[in-house]
Parts: C-alpha cells; sequence; structure tokens
C-alpha cells in the first residue's frame, strides 16, 4: 500500500538520490525538485534503472518562490525531505553570499510553502559542521554548539533555528525532524549509482578513489600535525544508504499517529572515529593500490576531530548502520571504476 506522496528537494544529488530508492522501497511516491546546480540530469535514469520506477523531477530552483509554489499546489503531498542546498565547506568560504542566498531563501521558501499548504512533516539536512569546534567527543545532540567554522556550517546551525522556532510558534502541530549527518560516503550497493560531483570534489572519499583512478594526479593531506592518534583529522564516515534509511524512518515516526508538534534533532554517524591515514590505508588494501599522496597545510573550515554519539537515533529512530569501513570504501571504489560506463551507457 502507497504510504503517501513525500516531496524530495535535491533529489538528483547524492543523498538524495539514494534516500529515494530507499522511500521507493518502503511504499512512498516520490516527486523531486533538482535544477541540476550540482547534478547531472543522468542521475534520473540512474535512479529509475535501479528502483524501477519513473521520477518525476521538476527542474526548478528552490529560491524561486513562484515556480517552486507551483509544485505543492499541483501535488497532494505528505511531507518533505529537504536536501537541496550548497555543501561545499573551502567554496563556502571563498563565496559566503552565494552560500547564504541558496540554503537559507531555499529553505525559507520550502517551510512557508509547507505551512501554506498544511503539509505537516519535514526532515532537514543538517550537518555535523554546525558543532564546530568541540573540546568534549564524541558529540551528542545535547553538546553545546561552538562557533561554526565555514559559512556553511553557519548556514546549517541558522536552518536549524529557524525551524526550532517555527516549531514553537503558536498553533503549529507539524513535524520536524533535523537529521545531523556526520561524513556520508560510499556508494548504493548495486553499485550502480553513487556520488556525481559536477566540480572536483573536497570531501576525502571521492578525492581517494579518484586519485586511485587516476582521475587527480594526487590526494593533498591537510595537516599531519594535529593532536590525533596520528596527527590527521578524524572524522565519522558513515555509508549513503545507511544516512538514507534514516529518513524514511524519520518519516514513518512522524506519519504515526501520535507524532503531533515534533522537533527532534538526531545525529547519523556510526560512532567511530577514522583518521584520514586509515582511510587512506582502507582504500589501499581494498584496491592494492598505492595513492600519490603530498602534504598540505590545514584548510580553514576543518574542524580537527569529530564523532558521533548515535544513541538518540538507535533509540528514537529504531536506526542502525549496517555497512562497516571496508563496505563503505568497497562501493565506492566499485562506484568510481564504473561511473564513466554507466553514464556513457544511459
Ligand atoms: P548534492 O550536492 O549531491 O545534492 C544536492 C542537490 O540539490 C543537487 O542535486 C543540486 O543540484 C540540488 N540543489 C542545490 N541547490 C538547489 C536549488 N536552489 N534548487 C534546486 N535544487 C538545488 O549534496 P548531497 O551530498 O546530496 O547533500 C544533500 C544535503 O545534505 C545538503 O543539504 C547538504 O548540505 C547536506 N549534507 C551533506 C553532507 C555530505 O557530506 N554530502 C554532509 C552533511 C550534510
Amino acid at each position: 500500500m502507497i504510504k503517501g506522496k513525500v516531496l524530495v528537494t535535491g533529489g538528483c544529488g547524492y543523498i538524495g538520490s539514494h534516500t529515494i530508492l530507499d522511500l521507493w522501497e518502503n511504499d512512498f511516491e516520490i516527486i523531486s525538485i533538482d535544477n541540476f546546480s550540482n547534478s547531472l540530469p543522468i542521475s534520473i535514469k540512474l535512479i529509475e534503472d535501479i528502483g524501477g520506477k519513473k521520477l518525476v523531477n521538476y527542474n526548478i530552483d528552490v529560491t524561486d518562490y513562484r515556480k517552486t509554489e507551483k509544485v505543492f499546489k499541483s501535488n497532494d503531498i505528505i511531507g518533505v525531505i529537504h536536501f537541496a542546498a550548497f555543501k561545499s565547506v573551502p567554496e563556502s568560504v571563498a563565496n559566503p553570499t552565494l552560500y547564504y542566498d541558496n540554503n537559507m531563501i531555499g529553505l525559507l521558501n520550502i517551510l512557508k510553502l509547507c505551512q501554506l499548504y498544511n503539509i505537516k512533516n519535514f526532515v532537514f539536512s543538517s550537518s555535523c559542521s554546525v558543532y564546530g569546534d568541540i573540546s568534549e567527543l564524541p558529540v551528542s545532540e545535547s553538546t553545546n554548539l561552538g562557533q561554526q567554522k565555514s559559512p556553511y556550517g553557519t548556514t546549517k546551525r541558522m536552518g536549524e533555528e529557524i525551524i526550532n522556532d517555527i516549531a514553537k510558534s503558536s498553533n503549529n502541530d507539524s513535524n520536524y525532524i533535523l537529521l545531523r549527518y556526520f561524513n556520508p560516503v560510499g556508494a548504493h550497493i548495486s553499485c550502480k549509482i553513487g556520488e556525481l560531483p559536477l566540480n572536483k570534489p573536497s570531501n576525502l572519499f571521492p578525492v581517494v578513489t579518484g586519485v586511485g583512478f587516476g582521475r587527480f594526479e594526487k590526494l593533498t593531506i591537510f595537516g599531519n600535525n594535529f593532536e590525533t592518534r596520528d596527527g590527521t583529522c578524524i572524522r565519522d564516515f558513515i555509508h549513503v544508504s545507511d544516512i538514507a534509511h534514516a529518513h524514511t524512518l524519520a518519516l514513518e515516526k512522524m506519519l504515526m499517529p501520535s507524532s503531533k508538534n515534533i522537533c527532534e534533532t538526531i545525529n547519523l554517524g556510526t560512532g567511530n572515529g577514522v583518521s584520514i591515514l586509515e582511510t587512506v590505508n582502507a582504500f589501499e588494501e581494498i584496491s592494492e593500490i598505492k595513492l600519490n599522496i603530498e602534504l598540505g597545510i590545514p584548510r580553514e573550515g576543518d574542524v580537527v576531530a569529530i564523532y558521533a554519539d548515535n544513541k538518540k537515533a538507535k533509540e528514537y529512530l529504531n536506526w542502525n548502520p549496517k555497512y562497516n569501513l571496508t563496505q563503505m570504501m568497497h562501493t565506492a571504489w566499485e562506484w568510481e571504476k564504473l561511473k564513466d560506463n554507466i553514464i556513457l551507457s544511459c
């Protein structure tokens, strides 16, 4: 039985595409809005081929209120998952205006339209970058937020604050779940869809696999003298399909008859901190390729070490990450090797 129609903004992007597949598997109907500012139209075909269904995508910029409203007007939507945003930390440091414009105006438009069209279930893509520099690890949802290290992180913190204020406003019986992703990596288990950045990626995994494949010349490690076990930064890598499934669980939670005016912020990470060097080693072991590595200076906007306390996701959403680091790297590497051929064959 179909559980209802869900609007996924940014549905052709990395996490959006995996989430659509998970929602389909769990009997939701989907429409997507994506303007391909950081994805390719080919994503639609890749999603359709794996999911075996047709995907309706509106090629619209969510910062355009008038055009976005038409989508709300012509569809009977039970919930919205809002992915559409820009996500590069270094790009946001170089061009904050672009990030505040796209990430804040897009979010406000979608929230306003949800109120206007009485859509009561909203999932927001937040990020562990809201924590900024923290002294206590692992970070839980109640950890005090430090100063965000980049305009990108600030857009996510501001987004969370806006949603919290709206949830508290009078007569609001809508539900909001704010998911703070740690570091989404890897590719769908079929290895027929994965991260497909338009520009040179700034995240570690696609750079590692891209260097291994010969797409990029070398991997720069931005600092090896931090106070960590091997001097390199520590991150909590989490498989993209585990992240995707949490969105289905969040929607199902909000659709329960007892759910009224919930507003919950939830970490999505494995709870394991992995260093940059350990990640490189995992790749070299799986691929049997030695990476060309150079040492760079620390990047503005990067935090030294962060990993999640994921107890709340486990208890509140009944979520359990399934993939380990080897599986994350394996799917990322298979996708890297296959993606040119898959795209050419479409
Ligand atoms: P992505 O860039 O692959 O996907 C975002 C999609 O949104 C793209 O397809 C892009 O074309 C679209 N988009 C962007 N602005 C738009 C606009 N104004 N109108 C319409 N479409 C627009 O990114 P992703 O990795 O899938 O991330 C999804 C969300 O998760 C983002 O909000 C991001 O900030 C957040 N997030 C991502 C990560 C990560 O490392 N991937 C970590 C934490 C949080």
